[in-house]
């Protein structure tokens, strides 16, 4: 069986790996080759645990050990990771999975796809160098995906967070700050990565405007005084990009394989709904196909990801609105947790297991209410010792 993979990101360069390396023939198109994706390029533990050729180029990757959380009333909580996160170049990081996938035979064509069709049992690839015959096909074309318009379904806009940011030249620490806003379903970050600080902001496609967060964006540096050339912003590398960000309901309809054809990472909406992660998930349903269709089921592969991840996402999905704008003994809901962790040991290690992927959101509540009496002794313990 020939497969053809369109979009040589994390998703597309290792499912085309583990496929070549199982003996398949393999097509994998990008235009851009290894590119710097708008993206924080943040890779959490977890990632790094199930595939540790990850660790291949640390050189090109900043370890970061520090989490600030400042809540949209101004609590501020410093949450010390027990397992640090590692911020990569997106450059690198794609060109080692695509030379690794390389190594393994697979055949690299830097050609954008333009359109396919299906002939006969076969479908067809028109590329802007030529046309390609292949029998199973691969969307690993991102959030803007091709095959996903063809033949899935379109993302709406209110399945989408949209980003906006600055890449500043300078050196920030090594510390991640992230910033909630009153009533906004979203967030602005600070990133020190590799050679440059990233400042951004993302927030629902379907309820801001990209104008919107930037001026968001724009008051909160110029306030903070974070990024201290404010003035020099214009001379500063933008990015604006979109992630996936699916609503319940669109997890549970969300289409991602019909008769040969499959979707893999954005392309089949795969970013955690609440924080944005997508790196980890994008291999993984990489991983998760290439097991399917190595096996010779590839119409397992969507229940596959539902058992491994998609479930969660579900969960995550169904507490988005409590998260960003739900109230919690009378202030708004991040801004109490911003508070209650800034004092309880206890909950910064769950906020820890959570950064590292040893707590999932369908059990968070469990444990939070497993762990309350813990964290009300150490808040009351905490209170009592500020006030005196
Ligand atoms: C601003 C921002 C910050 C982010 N920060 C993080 C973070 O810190 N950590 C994290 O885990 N996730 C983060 N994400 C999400 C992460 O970037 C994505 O989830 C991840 O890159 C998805 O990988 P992928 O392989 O599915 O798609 P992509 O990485 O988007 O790769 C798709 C590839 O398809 C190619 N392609 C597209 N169309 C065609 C075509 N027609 N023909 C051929 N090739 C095509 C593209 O050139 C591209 O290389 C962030 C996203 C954004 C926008």
């Amino acid at each position: 069986m020939k497969i053809g993979i369109i979009g040589a990101g994390p998703a597309g360069s290792l499912c085309a790996s583990r496929l070549s390396e199982s003996g398949q023939s393999v097509l994998l198109f990008d235009p851009r080759g290894a590119w710097e994706k708008p993206c924080g390029g943040g890779v959490t533990v977890k990632a790094l645990a199930r595939y540790p050729f990850l660790r291949g180029c640390m050189e090109a990757c900043r370890s970061v050990s520090q989490l600030q959380v400042i809540s949209p009333r101004g609590a501020r909580a410093k949450v010390m990771l027990e397992e640090p996160i590692s911020i990569y170049s997106r450059t690198a990081l794609n060109r080692l999975l695509l030379e690794s996938a390389r190594a393994n035979g697979v055949r690299f064509l830097q050609e954008r796809v333009l359109d396919f069709r299906h002939r006969e049992t076969r479908w067809e690839l028109l590329t802007d160098r030529g046309t390609h015959r292949v029998d199973f096909l691969v969307g690993a074309d991102g959030v803007n995906s091709l095959v996903r318009k063809k033949l899935g379904e379109r993302f709406p806009p209110e399945d989408l967070m949209m980003t906006f940011g600055y890449r500043v030249p300078k050196e920030i620490g090594d510390g991640i700050v992230i910033k909630f806003f009153p009533q906004f379903r979203g967030y602005y970050w600070v990133f020190p990565r590799t050679c440059h600080a990233s400042f951004g902001i993302c927030g629902r496609l379907s309820q801001h405007t990209t104008q919107t967060l930037k001026d968001l964006l724009h008051s909160f540096l110029t306030e903070t005084g974070q990024a201290p050339d404010t003035d020099r912003m214009g001379d500063w590398p933008v990015y604006s990009a979109l992630i996936p960000s699916l609503r319940p309901e669109s997890l549970r309809t969300n289409r991602i394989a019909g008769e040969n054809w499959s979707l893999v990472g954005d392309a089949g909406g795969f970013a955690d709904p609440i924080t944005c992660e997508g790196i980890y998930y994008a291999l993984r349903s990489g991983d998760l196909l290439a097991q399917a269709l190595i096996e010779g089921s590839a119409t397992s592969y969507p229940e596959r990801c539902h058992t491994d991840f998609a479930a969660d996402f579900t969960h995550a999905a169904e507490m988005f609105e409590k998260f960003y704008t739900g109230d919690f003994l009378g202030s708004d809901f991040i801004t109490r947790m911003v508070q209650a962790s800034s004092r309880s040991a206890a909950l910064r290690s769950i906020m820890n297991a959570f950064v590292a992927g040893r707590q999932d959101y369908r059990s968070l509540r469990t444990t939070l209410l497993r762990k309350c009496p813990r964290i009300g002794l150490e808040i009351a313990a905490s209170a009592f010792r500020s006030s005196r």
